[in-house]
């Protein structure tokens, strides 16, 4: 349905509903006074002006266009406007059907109004609230009370009260009475409670004017005094055309909102917020014109204007409650972390200081600091869900570690610092322990399970020392713990400052490098035992420092991998590494290297993107997917879930994956079965082992295990001829090693093509 058609069906029901009621408040006032117009004209409005309002609720209840508890409530008033027809139906026949004209409504009129109200309630109860604190719902409460009381008085003075003067204090007078009376309190405490909550299902416009409707009805009946001697009026006659005019433009409302969203709710979350003081201060006045005009019930008005104020002093002391509660919640959101409740930053360099600060003998305290080693990889690849996961659980593995009384707290992103006060030094290790222990453990995070590194540094302080020192301090030895390669921790002891600070030196000359053109490859061959021809070559990344030389990647590429610059660096030689391969295919055709191996550490496995990046670098160079083979460590395979899906990728894309240093993980073996890869280098301490005699087993049985799941196998650092042979002898097939050839120049490679095979090189050390 289009704008312009809720516009053209706006107006006219609408507008039909207006000029019926417009009929009947004319013949109402037509025959005011005495009888002018027959009875049946005067009741006709009545029962067709139902009609307009159940065709639009059923219209909403029908569209899919609204969420299930409006169309629930849609449903529930098109009950309530047939049943309000129905009841004007039975009021016309008790007004027009005896043989004078009447006032007085049968058992079945009332029995049909009266539940045309309760299924109105009922709707209005069943609408979802959205009210969130427990405080908040017992302010509504009292509001809504506040209201109710006052409401009931006014109904008691103007309505109850005369009627029963008037008729006598009959059972049937009063049960109607009654009837009435808690009916009417009934709705007003409903509609009160609607108002002052929020109400998230039904346009706020509808509301509004059902509110306004309903107690318009309800409190009709205090009119009714006035016309108790023309027995031919009836309000009904008016009231039922006029509150189903509320009905009609509430009903149009909400079919508009989805139009026109409704403007911002919380701007006025709690419109009728004003409902109860109003309320006082009626009965306030009501108060006073009784004690002036010496009116009868005087009392009852006293004893609810004392109800009312005590109502409202209660609702202030709770509202002052909530205040308080706000206000400490306010100082402990100041003080503590959100996201795991621990204290943070400010409130522990407070509780620091502090018991620095203590005079007397001086007294030990330490402060370890912790630090996750792949957090922002977590969180970049697995998302934010799991990464605040992880933090929640770190927290409390954390906290569940340390001693009763110290504090963990939170200084932000994946640090963590625990104040370890009066602690014998020697006791700051266990606890260190305990931590790293207890981080060791898989982390189930979002459906995850991860492997948390955390790094943790130490330092030993008295009282008496400066904070900000020893802090400094603990974050040199963490750095220290990280440099080692990380899940450890480290006491801060003199000296490590100057290397911490040659790391961290390194990673700003390593960026330099990568963009300024100082990383260049080296090539080792890959070859066959038996003839030592040239399989393949694996592409080692070297870094020529412009003021200390050559430097080796088992120093920078720790740094590149801590730092995120493996991600750069790796590109780089993935796309060296292809354009070499393809210039050595481009100048020797078949008798070029036939697979180039590139390294490729965990955290570029982590991107997305590296499947994209792997499939570019080949395409832009022109090289089959089969002649690249990924090297990935097992660790960097199996800690996260992300590198397996990257592996699955780039064999589907043809890239052959290998799995390096294998042996050296206690998980090895199990492990191979699930992973996704084609190939094994044996760890080349397993190679060079074996000249002690006893772990000779593991190659044999490496071997063995590859030939079973249909792996290929290439033995890595064979240095000596008697390695080499035994090698073959079991049945090994390639291998890697100095005994072959060395890691060299692209033009050494030439050279190796052009003589046909790599003569092995010259013994180690020569
Ligand atoms: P790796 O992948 O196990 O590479 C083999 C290492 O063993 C190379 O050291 C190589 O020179 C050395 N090697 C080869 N044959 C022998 C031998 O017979 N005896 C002995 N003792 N060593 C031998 P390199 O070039 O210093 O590389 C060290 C590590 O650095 C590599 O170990 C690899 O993990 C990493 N690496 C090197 N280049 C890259 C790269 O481009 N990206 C990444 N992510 N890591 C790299
Ligand atoms: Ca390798
Ligand atoms: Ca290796």
């Amino acid at each position: 349905m289009n704008f312009a058609m809720v516009g053209r069906k706006l107006d006219r029901a609408v507008l039909g509903s207006v000029l019926l009621a417009a009929y009947a408040v004319a013949v109402f006032a037509a025959n005011f006074g005495d009888q002018r117009t027959p009875l049946a004209l005067m009741w006709l409005a009545t029962p067709i002006s139902v009609l307009i309002p159940v065709w639009i609720a059923l219209q909403i209840a029908r569209s899919d266009a609204f969420a299930p508890p409006t169309r629930r409530f849609w449903r529930h008033l098109a009950v309530v406007a047939a049943l309000a027809g129905l009841g004007s139906v039975c009021n016309t026949v008790d007004a027009i059907g005896g043989p004078a004209p009447s006032q007085e409504l049968s058992p079945l009129t009332v029995a049909v109004y009266g539940s045309a109200v309760l299924t109105l309630l009922w709707a209005l109860w069943r609408l979802p609230m959205g009210t969130t604190s427990a405080d908040e719902r017992l302010r509504i409460g009292l509001d809504a009370s506040t209201v109710l009381v006052a409401a009931a008085v006014f109904m008691w003075h103007f309505q109850t009260e005369p009627l029963l003067a008037s008729n006598g204090y009959r059972i049937a007078t009063l049960a109607v009475a009654g009837f009435t009376l808690v009916l009417e309190l009934v709705a007003v405490f409903v509609i009160v409670k609607v108002a002052l909550s929020g109400h998230a299902f039904v346009a706020r416009g509808a509301l509004r004017l059902f509110a306004l409707g309903m107690f318009a009805g309800a409190f009709s009946g205090v009119a009714q005094r006035f016309i108790l001697d023309q027995p031919h009026l009836s309000l009904p006659q008016v009231s039922v055309p006029l509150v189903l005019v509320c009905a009609t433009v509430g009903a149009r409302r909400q079919q508009r909102a989805l139009v026109e969203p409704e403007a911002h709710r919380a701007a006025s979350r709690r419109p009728f917020s004003v409902l109860p003081y109003l309320a006082v201060a009626a009965i306030d006045v009501l108060l006073l014109a009784s004690i002036a005009d010496g009116s009868s019930d005087l009392a009852v008005t006293a004893v609810a204007a004392v109800v009312l104020t005590g109502l409202v002093v209660w609702r202030q002391v709770t509202a002052f409650r909530e205040n308080t509660a706000l206000m400490q919640r306010l100082d402990f959101n100041a003080t503590h972390d959100a996201l795991t409740q621990l204290p943070n930053r400010a409130l522990f360099n407070q509780r620091l200081t502090a018991v620095l600060g203590r005079g007397g003998a001086p007294r030990p305290v330490s402060v370890a600091l912790v630090d996750l080693d792949d957090f922002k990889l977590v969180n970049d690849t697995l998302g934010h869900r799991a990464g605040d996961a992880l933090l929640v659980a770190v927290s409390a593995r954390l906290a569940a570690s340390v001693r009763p009384g110290d504090l963990v707290a939170r200084l932000g992103g994946d640090e963590f610092v625990v104040l370890l006060d009066a602690i014998d030094p020697a006791e700051a290790g266990p606890v260190a322990q305990r931590m790293v222990a207890a981080l060791a453990e898989p982390v189930l995070a979002d459906g995850h399970e991860l492997l948390v590194r955390a790094s943790i540094g130490i330092a030993d302080g008295r009282t008496g020392d400066d904070p900000g020192e020893l802090l400094r301090l603990a974050d040199i030895a963490m750095y220290a713990a990280k440099h080692d390669g990380g899940s450890g921790y480290r006491r801060y002891e003199p000296g490590m400052a100057g290397a911490v600070a040659g790391s961290a030196a390194l990673g700003a000359q390593l960026r330099q490098a990568i963009f300024g053109g100082e990383l260049f490859l080296e090539y080792q061959p890959i070859v066959t035992l038996d003839d030592g021809r040239l399989r393949g070559v694996e592409a080692l990344v070297r870094w020529n420092h412009p003021a200390r030389g050559p430097v080796p990647p088992a120093e920078f590429i720790p740094v590149a991998e801590r730092t995120g610059l493996v991600v750069p660096l790796g590109e780089w030689v993935l796309r060296e590494a292809c354009r070499q391969l393809a210039a050595w295919i481009a100048e020797f055709g078949p008798r070029a290297p036939g697979v180039v191996h590139v390294n490729v550490s965990a955290r570029q496995l982590a991107v997305a993107a590296f499947t994209d990046t792997v499939a570019t670098a080949l395409s832009d160079f022109g090289v089959p997917p089969h002649r690249l083979t990924v090297e990935i460590t097992e660790s960097a395979a199996v800690s996260l879930g992300p590198a397996v899906a990257r592996l699955e990728e780039l064999r589907r894309l043809g890239v052959r994956v290998s799995l390096d240093d294998f042996g050296t993980d206690q998980s090895s073996l199990t492990l191979l079965r699930d992973l996704p890869v084609d190939e094994l280098k044996l760890d080349r301490s397993f190679v060079q082992r074996d000249e002690s005699g006893r772990r000779g087993i593991m190659p044999a049985a490496v071997l063995a295990l590859a030939r079973a799941v249909g792996l290929d196998i290439v033995a890595e650092g064979v240095e000596l001829q008697s390695q080499a042979d035994r090698l073959a002898a079991m049945g090994y097939r390639t291998a890697q090693g100095y005994h072959f050839a060395r890691p060299m120049a692209p033009a050494g490679i030439d050279g190796l093509i052009i003589e046909g095979a790599p003569a092995p090189a010259a013994p180690l050390g020569a």
